[in-house]
């Protein structure tokens, strides 16, 4: 049983604070979703987490099990157990999935032999196909492919904890069905938690979540039980985007559930 402790976390970007005094506790097991305005912080509280360069912690503390992730390097981050599934994963050309993931289990003395087989029966749950795997790491793969790669990545290396940024951006109804699944199946096979920002509460149908967080103006405004994912879904977030002129005024905020299946390029991405 592992905690992952995140406590009045700050942290700017470009000089500029972002993320105004993060709290959330999520215990191994537990599924915590993150909703809220596009622009309200919620990939840089992904970003912060894992330690992207460029984000600047300004205050509070991120526990793992007690050991201090913001210390950590990255990598160090990862092998104590911290995953993230980008909102949008890059490609990495050169560098196949099943070597990256082959090397992470070798950089955490974990027998790598394994991992092929492992790949490849996982790509099968996600619906993910087998030539795809072959390629450079999210070489030449639509959007919907990338997040099947990323839920690959996250059931090969079973971590203890995973942040995962709209996961379900881009995926069609049976391949959104089968990534929350899979999700959903490794918090009880090695009793995954899960930090899992989204729009939709469709993720939400097949994972199931204990708590739903509301993130305006990179702070937790609201938290509840499931149920509050389907208030969202009706009301919006215009109660806080009134309090935000940022995101007020911004154009494509009108409604945070626009169609998921829309051309991700003209679509607004929260
Ligand atoms: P969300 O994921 O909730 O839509 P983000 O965390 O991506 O929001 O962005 C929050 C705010 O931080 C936005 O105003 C965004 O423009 C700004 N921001 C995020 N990353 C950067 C960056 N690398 N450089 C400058 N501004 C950034
Ligand atoms: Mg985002």
């Amino acid at each position: 049983m592992s905690t992952l402790v995140i406590e009045d976390l700050r942290a700017s970007v470009a000089g500029r604070a972002i993320l105004d005094g993060v709290s959330l506790t999520i215990a191994s097991g537990e599924v915590h979703a993150v909703m809220g305005p596009n622009g309200s912080g919620k990939s840089t509280l992904s970003h912060v987490l894992l330690g992207r360069p460029g984000y600047q912690v300004t205050g509070g503390r991120v526990t793992l099990d007690g050991e201090d992730m913001l210390a950590l390097p990255t990598w160090q981050r990862a092998q104590a157990g911290l995953f993230l599934g980008m909102q949008y994963p890059i490609e990495v050309p050169g560098v196949g999935l099943a070597e990256a993931l082959a090397e992470s289990f070798r950089a955490g003395g974990r027998d790598a032999a394994p991992v092929a087989a492992t790949v490849a029966d996982e790509a099968r749950r996600v619906g993910l196909d087998s030539r795809l795997l072959e390629r450079s790491l999210n070489a030449d793969l639509s959007g919907g492919e990338r997040k099947r790669n990323e839920t690959v990545q996250l059931a090969v290396l079973r971590p203890k904890f995973a942040v995962l940024d709209e996961i379900d951006s881009g995926l069609d109804v049976d391949a959104l069905r089968a990534v929350a699944r899979r999700v959903e199946a490794a918090t009880t096979e090695f009793d995954l938690g899960v930090l899992a920002i989204t729009h939709y509460t469709r993720l939400l149908q097949e994972l199931r979540c204990d708590r739903v967080h509301v993130l305006s103006r990179g702070r937790i405004v609201r938290s509840g039980g499931p149920e509050l994912a389907d208030e969202l879904e009706h009301t919006g977030y215009a109660e806080w985007a009134e309090e935000d002129p940022a995101v007020a005024g911004a154009e494509p905020v009108a409604d945070p559930f626009a169609d998921p299946f829309a051309d991700p390029v003209s679509r607004p991405l929260g």
